[in-house]
C-alpha cells in the first residue's frame, strides 16, 4: 500500500485559493461556518479515512460479500464505519438544521467524499447513497415518513438504496414494470423485480429504505406513468414495530471491482405483501428520482477522480524507489540504475495522471460550488443551469478519463502494477463502473447534447461559455497565462462551431443522425471543460508565485503551471480531431447497415 492516497495541500489550494469557499459562510445558511471549521471538518475525515477505511481498503476486495438466506454479508468494517458515519454526522452534513444536518457547503462535502472514496470507494458507497435517499425523504416525502424513517437512516443503523434498474429497464427508464396498487390502507402493494441494487440487502445495517420507482395500475405509459415509493426491508407498523415486508434478495452479482460494496436482485410482492409509500404525488417519481441522480452522478465523478489520484500517488511513490536503466545519453553499464521517475515517458504518464485527476477533482468542486451559490439563493436561476449543463460532463469526463489515468498508473509500475502485491490494478478494476452506473456514458451524451445544450433556448450553453470567457479574460491579463487563454478561447470558438453545425441537422427533425455522435460530443467538451479548469488553477498559482512563498509552496505552484502547460499542449489538442470527426462523419454511425457487422 502507498504512504499516501490524496493531498491535502492541493485540496486547500482548490478550496481557498481557487474557489475561495470561506466566502459560503457570508450566506445566511452557511453562516455558523468558517474556514476553521473547514478544516477540523477535514482533519477528522482524513484520520478516519487513513485509520479505518484505507486499511482495509484491499481486504474488502479479497473478501468480497457473499450471499446467504437472502442477505449479503459483507465485510465486519461496514457495520463499525456505518456507525461512526452516523455519529459523525457524514451521511448527511449538507442538509439543514431542521433534519439534523449541519449546513455544511456541498464544495466541502464533496472535499470529505473525495477522501473517503480515494481511501476505499467501496466502503465510502454506503453511507453515500444513504444520504441520497434521506435527501430525496426531506425533499418529497411526508412527514409521517420521515418521522418513522429518517433518524435511523442518518444514524447509520439503516442502509438507503436508490432501485431503479430492472431486467428490462436499464437506461430506459420509461420501461420501468415494478408495478403498484393502491391497498387503501395507506400504502401501495408493490410486485416486481429489481436488479444491480448497491447496498440492496446486506448484514451492515439492521434495516434496508429502498427509494423505488414503480408504476401505478393504470398510470400512463413511459416516463410520465412513473412514481416513487419509499419501500423498506422492515416497515414501522401501526403499533411503532418493525415487520418483514415482503421483498427479498435472491442473489448478487459478481463484479470486475467495487467489489467491497454488493450490487443485489430484489424480488417484491412474491406472497402480495409488500408495502410501498408513495413518496409526493403520483407519476412525478423520475422527476424526483432525478434530484438523487443528479447528486449521485456528481459524486460518481468525483469518485472517479478519487481513485484515480490514488492511483497517481501509488504510481508516484514506485516511480520514486524502482531503479531501472539508466539515463539515454548514459552509456556506461557500469554507472548506477536510476529511479524510474527520470525517464520521461514514466514523467509524461505521472504528468497524464495528475491533469486528469487534479482537473475532474477541480471541475466536481466548481459544480458543488455552484450547488452552494443556488442553495443560498445566489442568482439561483443562472447556477442551476449551470450545474445541470455540467452535471453529464462531471460524471462522464472523470469516469471514462479515469481509466485511462488508472492504466497509466499501472503502467508506470511496469508488471508489479499488473500484479496484485500493488493497489493500482485494483483502482483500475474499481474505476471501470463509474462510465456505466448512474447512466452510461452514452445517455450522458445524448443528455448533453440532445437537452442541455438546447435547453431555455441554449441559455444554459451560453452561461457555460460567459463562465469560460470570464476565467480567459482574466488569465489574458496575466503574462505567464496568454498563450494558454488564447488556446481555451480557440477551442471554445471551435466548440460552438460543431455546436452550431450540429444543430442545424436537429433542425431538419432528425435526432438519429443528430446524436449519432453524442458521446464524441462529450468527451468534446469535457477536455474544453477541463481546460477552463486548468486555466483557473492557472491563474491562482500565478498569483501566489509573485508573492514571496517557500521553496516547498513554489515547487507545488510550479508543479500546477507545469501541469497545466501539459494539459492544454498534450490534452487540449484532441479537440481538433474531435471537431473533425463530428463535423466531417455526421449521421455514419446511424447509416452503418446492421448486416455488415459480420
Ligand atoms: C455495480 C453496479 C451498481 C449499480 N447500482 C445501481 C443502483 O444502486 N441502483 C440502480 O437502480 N441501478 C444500479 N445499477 C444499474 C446501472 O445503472 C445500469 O447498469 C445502467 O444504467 C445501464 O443499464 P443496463 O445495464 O441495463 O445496460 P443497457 O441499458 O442495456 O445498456 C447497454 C449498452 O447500450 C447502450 N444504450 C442503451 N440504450 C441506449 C440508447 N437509447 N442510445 C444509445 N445507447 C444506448 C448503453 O449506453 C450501454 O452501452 C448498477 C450497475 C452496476 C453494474
Amino acid at each position: 500500500m502507498a504512504q499516501q492516497f490524496f493531498s491535502r495541500r492541493n485540496l486547500q489550494f482548490m478550496l481557498y485559493e481557487v474557489l475561495q469557499a470561506e466566502d459560503l459562510c457570508n450566506y445566511e445558511y452557511f453562516q455558523d461556518h468558517s474556514r476553521d471549521t473547514f478544516e477540523l471538518i477535514i482533519d477528522t475525515v482524513s484520520k478516519l479515512a487513513t485509520d479505518v477505511m484505507y486499511p482495509v481498503f484491499q481486504d474488502m476486495d479479497s473478501n468480497p460479500p457473499v450471499y446467504a438466506d437472502g442477505i449479503a454479508r459483507v465485510h465486519p468494517i461496514v457495520r463499525n464505519y456505518m456507525q461512526e458515519c452516523g455519529a459523525g454526522g457524514w451521511i448527511n452534513p449538507y442538509m439543514s438544521y431542521e433534519f439534523g444536518g449541519q449546513q455544511l457547503p456541498s464544495t466541502v462535502y464533496t472535499v470529505i467524499g473525495f477522501i473517503m472514496g480515494a481511501a476505499n470507494y467501496s466502503l465510502s458507497a454506503y453511507p453515500q447513497l444513504t444520504g441520497g435517499a434521506a435527501n430525496l425523504l426531506v425533499n418529497f416525502g411526508s412527514k409521517e415518513l420521515q418521522d418513522l424513517y429518517l433518524a435511523p437512516m442518518l444514524a447509520g443503523q439503516w442502509q438507503g438504496t436508490m432501485a431503479l434498474t430492472e431486467p428490462n429497464a436499464g437506461s430506459s427508464l420509461a420501461d420501468v414494470k415494478t408495478s403498484a396498487e393502491d391497498s387503501g390502507q395507506g400504502y401501495f402493494l408493490i410486485k416486481g423485480q429489481k436488479i444491480f441494487i448497491t447496498g440492496g440487502s446486506t448484514d451492515a445495517t439492521d434495516n434496508t429504505v429502498h427509494m423505488m420507482l414503480a408504476r401505478i395500475k393504470g398510470a400512463p405509459s413511459g416516463v410520465k406513468g412513473i412514481s416513487l415509493f419509499l419501500v423498506p426491508k422492515f416497515y414501522v407498523d401501526e403499533a411503532g414495530n418493525l415487520q418483514a415486508n415482503d421483498i427479498f434478495c435472491t442473489g448478487i452479482e459478481h463484479k470486475l471491482g467495487y467489489k467491497g460494496c454488493p450490487a443485489c436482485q430484489l424480488s417484491m410482492g412474491d406472497n402480495g405483501s409488500c408495502r410501498g409509500y408513495l413518496i409526493g404525488e403520483p407519476n412525478k417519481g423520475l422527476a424526483y428520482m432525478f434530484q438523487m441522480m443528479n447528486e449521485e452522478r456528481v459524486n460518481v465523478g468525483i469518485g472517479a477522480a478519487s481513485k484515480a489520484t490514488a492511483a497517481y500517488y501509488a504510481a508516484l511513490e514506485y516511480a520514486q524507489q524502482r531503479l531501472q536503466g539508466r539515463k539515454i545519453n548514459d552509456k556506461n553499464p557500469e554507472s548506477p540504475q536510476i529511479a524510474i521517475i527520470n525517464h520521461a515517458d514514466i514523467k509524461r504518464m505521472l504528468m497524464f495522471q495528475r491533469a486528469i485527476s487534479e482537473g475532474a477533482l477541480a471541475l466536481g468542486l466548481q459544480v458543488s460550488k455552484y450547488i452552494d451559490l443556488a442553495k443560498a439563493g445566489e442568482e439561483s436561476e443562472k447556477n442551476e443551469l449551470l450545474i445541470d449543463f455540467l452535471v453529464p460532463i462531471v460524471k462522464t469526463y472523470p469516469a471514462e478519463m479515469g481509466i485511462l489515468a488508472t492504466s497509466a498508473a499501472i503502467q508506470c509500475l511496469g508488471g508489479y502494477g499488473y500484479c496484485k502485491d500493488f493497489p493500482v490494478e485494483q483502482y483500475f478494476r474499481d474505476v471501470r463502473i463509474d462510465p456505466i452506473h448512474e447512466g452510461t456514458t452514452g445517455i450522458q451524451g445524448q443528455d448533453l447534447l440532445g437537452r442541455k445544450v438546447i435547453m431555455k433556448k441554449g441559455r444554459a450553453f451560453q452561461l457555460f461559455k460567459e463562465e469560460l470567457s470570464g476565467t480567459i479574460n482574466t488569465a489574458a491579463e496575466i503574462d505567464q497565462l496568454k498563450l494558454p487563454a488564447k488556446m481555451l478561447e480557440e477551442a471554445m470558438i471551435m466548440v460552438e462551431q460543431v455546436t452550431s453545425h450540429l444543430l442545424q441537422t436537429a433542425v431538419q427533425g432528425d435526432t438519429e443522425r443528430f446524436l449519432s455522435d453524442a458521446s464524441l460530443y462529450l468527451e468534446m467538451t469535457g477536455i474544453l471543460t477541463i481546460g477552463w479548469q486548468w486555466l483557473l488553477q492557472g491563474v491562482a498559482a500565478c498569483q501566489a508565485l509573485n508573492v514571496n512563498v517557500s521553496t516547498v509552496d513554489k515547487n507545488f505552484y510550479q508543479g500546477k503551471m507545469l501541469t497545466m502547460q501539459y494539459y492544454f499542449d498534450y490534452e487540449m489538442p484532441r479537440i481538433n480531431t474531435l471537431c473533425e470527426i463530428l463535423t466531417r462523419n455526421e449521421g455514419f454511425m446511424s447509416d452503418v447497415p446492421l448486416e455488415t457487422f459480420v
